[in-house]
């Protein structure tokens, strides 16, 4: 299937006050155009689109959350939406801006907390834009929605979530295949790949993680220093460390 084009020029008269319409002169209604690669799990209907307005803040700290745990810059316009036919959550790139836009009515994050299940389809749509999806045109789709599956279960992992906590996103999946999107069962599975890939690679870390000098002693304005290496929190850290006049040890830097 090739990427869906969509207009934004109904949802943008629908709505008044609209902040993704009005941020900027460059965001009117009529040229508010993006590729749309993903309806959670139905094709878009923008045309459907009821409102749009900001997200909420526990939807912001929640991509934010992602975003830092996989080491990636904080620079995703995140949006509620209603719709009267909901895709969920789609992600769009436009003007070299990410877009994540999510169905308000089938979010349920709320007193500072979202559940994994949202986590999960936020890590999704990030994952689209990452991978470089929303950028590009003429693509199959099902190896998008694989590929954005297993960064979701990926990050869970990153984020601390369990296997369980990974899928928890799959509730929403549709059981059966559509042109744009595969089963349930299929895209189970590459969550729980992604997950998995993000458990071994935090052995690997945790494996490598350890305390101990690098190297040789190396002269540092005069100063005999040297490499260490140590574990803060499971993840290896190199700090350098010098001699004082009285030949103790010493943290360079902070
Ligand atoms: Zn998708």
């Amino acid at each position: 299937m090739s990427v869906k084009k969509f207009k934004f020029a109904t949802a943008c008269v629908l709505a008044a006050a609209m902040s993704l319409c009005s941020a900027k002169a460059a965001e009117t209604p009529e040229n508010f155009e993006g590729s749309v690669i993903c309806a959670y799990h139905r094709v878009p209907h923008f045309k459907n689109v009821v409102s749009i307005a900001d997200a909420t803040p526990e939807a912001i700290k929640a991509v934010n959350w992602i975003a830092d745990k996989i080491g990636i810059t904080k620079d995703f316009r995140i949006h509620r939406a209603k719709f009267s036919s909901s895709p969920i959550a789609f992600a769009a790139l436009r003007d070299g801006e990410r877009f994540i836009v999510y169905d308000e009515d089938f979010f349920v994050s709320h007193n500072n907390k979202t559940p994994w299940h949202d986590i999960g389809i936020f890590a999704h749509e990030v994952g689209h834009h990452i991978q470089g999806h929303t950028a590009q045109s003429n693509l199959e789709n099902w190896p998008q929605e694989i590929a954005a599956d297993r960064f979701a279960g990926f990050a869970v992992s990153r984020l601390g979530g369990s296997l369980e906590n990974a899928l928890a996103m799959s509730r929403s999946l549709s059981e059966k295949p559509s042109d744009t999107h595969p089963s349930r069962a299929i895209r189970k599975k590459a969550i729980e790949e992604g997950w998995r890939h993000g458990e071994a690679m935090k052995k690997r870390e945790v494996s490598a993680c350890g305390n101990g000098w690098q190297g040789k002693e190396i002269d540092i304005d005069g100063s005999m220093c040297r490499i260490a290496r140590q574990c803060v929190d499971g993840k290896p850290l190199s700090r350098i460390a010098c001699r004082d006049f009285e030949g103790a040890w010493k943290w360079m830097g902070k």
